[in-house]
């Protein structure tokens, strides 16, 4: 089934887009200065960590799995201000923190001394009774190993976001943290439900006249990745959470183009394309997930200009200005890149326990199917089919079964870790507006 959003929306959306721009071109206040660092124990297994900062925090998370994780907040466009302290205690899952103002970019690193990893963040914009913003980081227990897959993508570029802060609160601040004091705990949001049915397009690769690579034992990428993505649609259909469109459901050939133009016309919410691996050794195995190299970035950036064609979210956002479309052509592309790569740390986190992978498992490459400029995309390379084991399991049904089960419950962690941080920073998105 395919669902359409109205274009009432997508004119919000770009008008937003547009203030966005200049917003960012115009006014200093962009740049953010963290004034401070709290943290309180929210329950014996969460930890919420706020940083207060003047202005709209441009933030990257990063984690180490040393000892019991380490957490680094660097703030591409901001600084550390004068009054904050170097270092300071935690609380709950974190031992303390040292600030490195003088950094490029400046930096908090957050030692922890329980393991966790982190459920959700979000900024929540000053309110009547709160004039700083706060980047709100809940930690929740779980093994060092579970850290690094549990960072969210970079929260500023990614274009919703920045669109709907600069966006007037369309509603009341529902959600607010006290001001100060160790009494954070009042409010850890639970896991809201997801409120709309986000499409996600499944692509098998290669079909008909272009089988694809061959197995030892005959197996063709074409089937292999049409079974499973067959799979994959029964099991995500079976939940009632999501639309699913196919590109292919059965042996045929479509190009290229075609795969990624059945994504955006479907207004899809996440693009999986399908594919099994060969090898001139073939004692090499294992699955991994491609998304888009900056190469494949600027050819779609470049395709875009020469065409003058800056389609995104459904309008023609250089129509008026080709310039300003050209930079906003960009920012959809940094914030669907984003999210492509949240969404494949996650996937290769849930197939790690249930099929082999290879060991670099997340890669870039120039792929013309995920040069969709607002359709975030990843391509699962299953397996390795010239080897016999892996084109054993890609013919295998309980095998298709656990490792699209896998991906599945990837797909619902990203959608869940989206909408928390949307519920919890009671944002408005086009996605929602659906
Ligand atoms: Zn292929």
């Amino acid at each position: 089934m395919l669902k359409f959003s109205t274009n009432k929306n997508n004119g919000l959306h770009l008008f937003w887009a547009a203030a966005a721009l200049f917003f960012s071109t115009f006014s200093p206040s962009i740049a953010a200065e963290i004034v401070g660092i709290r943290f309180g124990e929210t329950s014996p297994t969460e930890t919420r960590l706020v940083f207060d900062s003047k202005g709209l925090p441009d933030y990257q998370i990063d984690a180490k799995a040393s000892g019991a994780g380490v957490l680094v907040f660097t703030f591409p466009h901001g600084s550390l201000a004068a009054q904050m302290r170097a270092s300071g205690n935690g609380a709950g899952h974190a031992a303390g923190y040292v600030a490195t103002p003088g950094n490029v970019p400046p930096a908090v690193t957050v030692t922890l001394r329980n393991s966790a990893k982190i459920k959700q963040a979000f900024v929540i914009a000053p309110s009547s009774s709160t004039p700083n913003h706060r980047l709100v980081v809940d930690l929740v227990s779980a093994p060092v190993s579970e850290l690094v897959a549990s960072i969210p993508g970079r929260k500023f570029d990614n274009l919703t976001e920045v669109i709907a802060a600069v966006a007037p609160p369309a509603t009341p601040e529902v959600s607010s943290l006290p001001a100060a004091g160790p009494a954070i705990g009042a409010e850890v949001a639970s896991l809201p439900p997801v409120s709309f049915r986000p499409v996600i397009v499944i692509d098998a690769g290669h079909g008909g006249t272009d089988p694809g690579a061959a197995g030892q034992d005959g197996a063709k990428e074409s089937a292999a990745t049409l079974a499973a993505a067959l799979a994959l649609a029964d099991i995500l259909k079976a939940t009632g959470r999501y639309d699913v469109v196919l590109t292919r459901s059965k042996d045929v050939r479509l190009a290229h183009e075609e795969r990624s133009r059945i994504a955006r016309d479907a207004k899809a919410e996440l693009f999986i394309s399908l594919h099994a691996d060969a090898h001139s050794d073939k004692s090499v195995r294992g699955g991994s997930v491609y998304t888009l190299s900056d190469e494949g970035t600027e050819r779609s950036a470049r395709e875009a200009l020469a065409k003058g064609n800056y389609n995104v979210f459904d309008l023609d956002i250089g129509a008026a200005d080709r310039e300003v479309g050209g930079i906003l052509y960009g920012l959809a592309q940094r914030r669907t890149a984003n999210e492509s790569d949240r969404f494949a740390e996650l996937l290769i986190g849930k197939l790690a326990g249930v099929t082999p992978l290879l060991n670099n498992t997340h890669r870039r490459g120039n792929f013309k199917v995920l040069l969709a400029p607002d359709v975030p995309a990843v391509l699962l390379e299953l397996a390795f089919i010239s080897n016999k084991l892996d084109e054993t399991n890609l013919q295998s049904p309980a095998w298709r079964k656990r490792s699209m089960g896998a991906a599945a419950a990837a797909i619902d962690a990203y959608f869940q870790q989206r909408a928390a941080s949307k519920h919890a920073s009671n944002e408005v998105s086009p996605a929602e507006a659906r």
